[in-house]
Formats: structure tokens, C-alpha cells, sequence
């Protein structure tokens, strides 16, 4: 799950973490209130204002925007609340922009990376900082990756104080600030921890004019499966910025994830979703989605599946590719047929059923009145539907 700058700049804050602060409105009729308290509770004359989506790469876009007094901070508030705002993880069609945080600003001499995350491979996480902050650190990680400097974090100890001190050297301070980037990084891996954060990543921290470390900009992803231990963060969703799609197949506990090829998947277990997809690639064609519809598939599964599936225009045939273990085929046959009936289905569906009770289930497809393929194989049902899509 993933949250707005803003609110990862909450976060921070309630673990002492000193960050660029600011208001955030969803609404040009609180721009003028927010740009004053701002002036008036941080003593700001200059402000940032920040278009907040979850989203990286606003600055380039125009979503961030340095103003010099009150007059243009309102001047680019105007421009930013309700802008398409295209980033290079946005994809080309945007994201509408529903608030903007005004921040302060503030003068900066440094600008670093700093980031922690789960190292699969070594089954740790990692903690790492670049001095190459505020630029796109994948080309950093590409063209010096010497220049990201990592520590991992052996489970059970934390970060400890001399890794802390190690990253702080890497950044090349001194003194009182490295003091206060121990402190720091010693915080924000207390925040990752504890709250079962997938990454948390400031780009940039920065050493402002005076000296002080501050983090100027921060994105925090959770893990999704422990949200259930955390309910303040499951209160910061947004569902403006998820794909609809998704959302309602959440509400089902379907596991759907949008992908922009134009075969629709409705397969049961996720291996057989994986290996599903790769034959569809291998014959040439595209899948559309990756779809789990779980071990309990029944009716109103099937139906709310094909529903979603329908939902993405670019769906050009269906494959539905169930092996019945701990859920019957038959069962699952009774399923597309009322799925078929009620909803106005203008694409090809081809249907691979395998395991208990598919000779029955084929019967029950066979003589109703529905329109679809069918298939015997695993390799006979990529191949029709493949050649469905293209038709
Ligand atoms: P991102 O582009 O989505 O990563 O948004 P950021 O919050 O990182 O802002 C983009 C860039 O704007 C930063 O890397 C900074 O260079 C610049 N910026 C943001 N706030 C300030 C500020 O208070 N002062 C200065 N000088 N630059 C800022
Ligand atoms: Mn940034």
C-alpha cells in the first residue's frame, strides 16, 4: 500500500525525524488560509507547493513548483490542484492531482539519498545512502553504482550505531550533523520496522544552508499483508490513487492486477495464474491481467471475476483456466453459465476446466445455451484463445 508525501512526512515527524513541512488543502477555497499558516507557523516568506499523487518524479513534471512570495505561491497552487500531472511513473495518461501541499521552503547546500528496503537475496533489509541525491537514483544504481553504499541489517539486532555512523561517513559528514543523521537513520529504520514498511525512501534529504539534515521529500510503501497490525496506516489509503479495478476486486477478495495486454485471465491459484500468462506470451499473444480468483471459487466469484475482467476496454477474449482441487468443476461450470447469461458479454470466452468433476462440468457446458469455447488442454486453450484476441 502506498501513501502521499504528506502523510509519510506524518510519520516521520512522529518519530522525530525533521522534515520540509507544510499544509495540504484539496480545495483552492483553503490556498490563502494554507499559504498563511504556513508563513505564520514556520516562518516561511518563500514556498514550495507540491502536487501530491503516488507518484515520483513530480518535480520534472511541474508538479513542484519553487515560489518566491505569497502572490505566486497562490498563482501555482491554481495551476497544480486539478492539473493531469504526467511523470515517468505515471504512464502517459497521468494522474488528476486532488491536493497539493504547500510547503516551506528551504535553502538547500546538499542533497542526499537515502532509502531502506527488504533485500530479497540476502534475506535482509538494506539499508542505503548516495551523496547523488535528488536525481533519478536508477541511474545513479546504472551508471556508479559504487557511489550507493549499503548496510544490511542482520535481523534481531537493528540498525546498529557503528552501520549507523557508517552510512553517515558515506554521506561525508561531520559533526554535529552526522550526530543528527545517527540519530536519524537510527529512527527511520525504527519507522520501517515497526510499521512493516515495504520501502521507505527520502529523495532528497537534504543539509540546509545552516547545517541541518531535513528530509525534503518522502515516499513509504507497506506491506500489504500486515496491514491487518496497523490500522492507523490502513486510515491513510487513498483509493483515488488506485486502479478502480483493483479496488473492487479487493472487495471480493479476488486478486487482480491490471496489466495492458488483451487476453483476460480468470485462473485459480496464483501459479497456475503465472504459468497461464506465459502461455498466452508463448503463443503470442497478451494477457491482459493477472487474476487469482482463490482456492473457493463459486458463483458470485466467477461472476464478480468476469466482471472486472470486462471492465478494462482493451479485453479483446477471455481465458478462464481452473483446475478443480478444493473447488468442482461443475460447480465452477454453473458459475460462467450464470455469469454468461447476465452479463452482455461481446468477446469470446475460451474455458479450460481440469481436475474433480471436469467430464461433468464439460457436459454442463455442452448442453447449455451459452456461447463459448471450449477447451482440453492447457496448450489447446492458449492456442484458441490467442487466436480469439487477434480475430
Ligand atoms: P519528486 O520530484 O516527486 O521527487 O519531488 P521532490 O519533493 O523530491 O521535489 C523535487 C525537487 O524540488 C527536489 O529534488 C528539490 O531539488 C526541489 N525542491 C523541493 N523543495 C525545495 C526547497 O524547499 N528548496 C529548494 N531549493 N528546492 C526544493
Ligand atoms: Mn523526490
Amino acid at each position: 500500500m502506498k501513501i502521499h508525501e504528506y502523510q509519510a512526512k506524518g510519520l516521520l515527524k512522529d518519530h522525530g525525524i525533521p522534515v520540509q513541512d507544510g499544509v495540504t488543502i484539496d480545495s483552492l477555497d483553503d490556498a490563502e488560509d494554507a499559504v498563511d499558516q504556513v508563513a505564520k507557523e514556520f516562518s516561511a516568506n518563500r514556498f514550495v507547493i507540491k502536487a501530491q499523487i503516488h507518484a515520483g518524479g513530480r518535480g520534472k513534471g511541474g508538479g513542484v513548483k519553487f515560489s518566491l512570495d505569497r502572490e505566486s505561491a497562490l498563482e501555482n497552487i491554481k495551476t497544480i490542484l486539478g492539473m493531469n500531472l504526467v511523470t515517468h511513473q505515471t504512464g502517459p495518461e497521468g494522474r488528476r492531482v486532488k491536493k497539493v501541499m504547500v510547503a516551506q521552503a528551504l535553502d538547500i547546500a546538499k542533497e542526499f539519498y537515502v532509502a531502506i528496503t527488504l533485500d530479497r537475496a540476502k534475506g535482509m533489509d538494506v539499508f542505503m545512502v548516495s551523496s547523488e541525491g535528488g536525481m533519478e537514483i536508477e541511474e545513479v544504481a546504472k551508471t556508479s553504482p559504487e557511489k550507493i553504499v549499503k548496510e544490511w541489517i542482520v535481523p534481531g539486532f537493528g540498525l546498529r550505531p557503528f552501520q549507523a555512523r557508517n552510512l553517515a561517513m558515506a554521506l561525508g559528514l561531520n559533526g554535529d550533523t552526522a550526530k543528527q543523521a545517527v540519530k536519524m537513520f537510527t529512527a527511520l529504520y525504527k519507522l520501517f520496522q515497526t510499521r512493516n514498511c515495504s520501502i521507505v525512501e527520502i529523495n532528497p534529504l537534504v543539509v540546509t544552508e545552516q547545517g541541518d539534515l531535513v528530509a525534503l521529500d518522502c515516499k513509504i510503501n507497506f506491506d500489504s499483508n500486515a496491514l491487518y497490525l496497523h490500522p492507523d496506516v490502513i486510515a491513510m489509503r487513498d483509493l483515488d490513487e488506485e486502479d478502480p479495478a483493483e479496488v473492487e476486486a479487493g472487495k471480493f477478495d479476488l486478486n487482480y492486477i491490471r496489466l495492458d495486454g488483451n487476453v483476460g485471465c480468470m485462473v485459480n491459484g496464483a501459479g497456475l495464474a503465472m504459468a497461464t500468462m506465459d502461455i498466452i506470451k508463448q503463443r503470442g499473444g497478451s494477457p491482459a491481467n493477472f487474476l487469482d480468483v482463490g482456492g473457493g471459487a463459486n458463483v458470485e466469484t466467477v461472476k464478480n471475476g468476469f466482471r472486472i475482467i470486462l471492465s478494462d476496454p482493451n479485453v479483446k477474449a477471455v481465458l478462464v483456466n481452473i483446475f478443480g482441487g478444493i473447488v468442482r468443476c461443475d460447480r465452477i461450470a454453473n458459475g460462467i453459465i450464470e455469469a454468461l447469461k447476465e452479463l452482455d458479454l461481446n468477446v469470446p470466452v475460451v474455458v479450460r476446466l481440469a481436475g474433480t468433476n471436469a467430464e461433468m462440468a464439460k457436459e454442463i457446458l455442452a448442453n447449455a445455451d451459452v456461447d463459448l469455447i471450449s477447451a482440453d488442454s492447457f496448450e489447446d486453450a492458449a492456442n484458441k484463445v490467442v487466436e480469439a484476441a487477434g480475430a
